[in-house]
């Protein structure tokens, strides 16, 4: 059987709009959950909204409405941003489901029960914009808070406290054991840290404020928002509700997530799943930061890039590939809008654009507008690139690096574009040379198209149809090691290929 490929992305705080830093996350974990449906893995898509804590409250208020009226108006940003950024999620959890009050409530008894939370007195510095608590050592300037220099809140009160300091051993056993549990290695160190450091319990509940989910053995207090929020991944796989399912998709799970988030993840999460007495997540990948102008976009900083707008004006499928490409996952990369339409002219319009328009257009003057079969593997230097470079895609998806399988793939074009000039076939009368190399480039099409579908489904789409193919590129299974068509020789010949408008005309970079 395939094996379930369960990935999720963080689930977002209703206090902000999604912005292009929301829209990269979603983007990359939509790519990582489209490749594997191509490779032919079970494949389940979550993402969703994290609707409760202090911040909501106070927001809502603000605003003259109750948090959940507040909560539906914000949630419902996300789902129509997701579907404009063809974000093909299976499911969109709502912290405030019905379902996920059960099944917090059967998390926290089960860990409860275990003996891992106890009650206790807690006094610190509070961010109500992170909702965390922070040391004195970890505060900027005037007790600013490190993430949004904004003053930090000093609050008591009487909660439960999870025995976080008990996990420590089993967490860097658990480290020791599953080399790739976190990607990149940067992270991956940086996570260790955290638990070298030594761990402290962590306080879970809170009873200053009511907007959140009870705790089952003492309704004074609601589940701290953190804890709420990463028993969501939990929640929709079946936990408490469905033991099948749970079955099969956990521990199957990818969490993608952003580094400032990493110790959530990768530290008290898993660290959760232990004392809860299921397994924890099977990897956690963290990105950078997609920074603007060198900045972190945020609400107080008023850099925030909206995602839709910026989609409608280049091409969402040209936005998409950009993030991907431009962007080594695991560091933080720097928006710009040259910097896009660099991209998109460099690689979209000269490159592939190019090809497939050189391509069809030949095929129509010296092949009556029927494809050509491609040369014997054999026969054509294309096959070995092509097989190089399907196998740099193939470790790439499996290390997290987007930006390698897109940049081996459109290594693909560029040496075809380059044999073609070589052969210049339109130069030549019809016959079997010039169907030989444009055959080579026809399947260079069909694998490209393919390849490129987990950054852009539609475009990939279209090539296909272009060049006579039928079906999608990214049908569940085409790129399967087993039975799949990722190998040099799948383009059958015979194919009526269209001349149609460019794919992707040049633009002028100007914002
Ligand atoms: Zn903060």
């Amino acid at each position: 059987m395939a094996d379930f490929f369960y990935q999720t992305t963080p689930i977002y705080y209703v206090n902000d709009r999604p912005h292009l830093g929301t829209a990269y996350t979603t983007v990359v974990a939509d790519a990582f959950a489209r490749w594997h449906r191509i490779i032919g893995d079970e494949t389940f898509l979550l993402t969703g909204t994290d609707e409760h804590g202090l911040k909501i409250a106070r927001a809502a208020e603000e605003r003259g409405k109750s948090p959940i009226a507040w909560a539906d108006e914000a949630s419902a940003w996300f789902v129509d941003a997701w579907s404009a950024l063809e974000i093909t999620n299976d499911d969109f959890i709502r912290t405030t489901q019905e379902r996920h009050r059960r099944s917090v409530q059967q998390f926290m008894q089960a860990i409860y029960d275990n003996g891992y939370i106890y009650k206790g007195e807690w006094a610190g510095w509070y961010c109500v914009s992170c909702e965390t608590y922070y040391s004195e050592e970890e505060l900027e300037g005037d007790r600013l808070c490190p993430t949004h220099q904004r003053p930090v809140e000093w609050i008591v009160e009487e909660n439960y406290f999870f025995a976080l300091s008990q996990f420590t051993d089993r967490l860097l056993e658990w480290y020791e054991a599953n080399p790739e549990v976190v990607l990149p290695e940067s992270r991956r160190n940086e996570a260790l840290g955290f638990i070298r450091q030594g761990l402290r319990d962590i306080s879970v509940t809170r009873t200053s404020f009511d907007w959140g989910i009870r705790v089952p053995w003492d309704e004074e207090h609601v589940v701290y928002v953190w804890y709420d929020a990463l028993i969501n991944y939990a929640t929709v796989a079946g936990y408490g509700s469905d033991a099948e399912l749970f079955a099969r998709m956990w521990p199957g799970v990818h969490h993608l997530v952003g580094k400032d988030i990493l110790r959530f993840h990768a530290v008290w999460w898993p660290a959760m799943c232990m004392a809860a007495g299921i397994l924890p997540p099977q990897q956690i990948v963290a990105h950078g930061w997609l920074l603007v102008g060198g900045e972190k976009m945020s609400k107080t900083r008023a850099n925030q890039i909206e995602p839709v707008a910026l989609a409608e004006e280049v091409g969402v499928e040209a936005l998409r590939y950009h993030l991907l490409r431009d962007v080594t996952l695991g560091n933080d990369g720097d928006f710009t809008f040259e910097g896009l339409i660099g991209r998109y002219n460099a690689d979209l319009a000269n490159n592939l654009g190019n090809l497939l328009s050189r391509v069809s257009t030949v095929v129509s003057s010296k092949c009556g507008g029927i494809g050509p079969a491609p040369r014997d593997a054999s026969a054509t230097a294309m096959a070995t690139i092509s097989g190089e470079v399907i196998a740099e895609v193939r470790r790439a998806w499996q290390r997290a690096a987007p930006q390698e399988a897109l940049e081996a793939t459109w290594r693909l074009v560029r040496e075809t574009n380059a044999a073609l000039e070589i052969a210049e076939p339109w130069r030549h009368d019809p016959g079997p040379e010039v169907d030989a190399v444009l055959g080579d480039a026809l399947e260079v099409l069909r694998i490209v198209a393919i390849l490129a579908a987990p950054a852009m489904p539609e475009t990939a789409a279209e090539i296909f149809s272009r060049i006579g193919l039928e079906g999608r590129p990214d049908a569940p299974g085409r790129g399967a090691l087993a039975g799949g068509e990722l190998a040099w020789g799948g383009y059958p010949g015979g194919c009526s290929v269209i001349r149609g408008e460019p794919l992707f005309p040049r633009r002028k970079a100007q914002g």
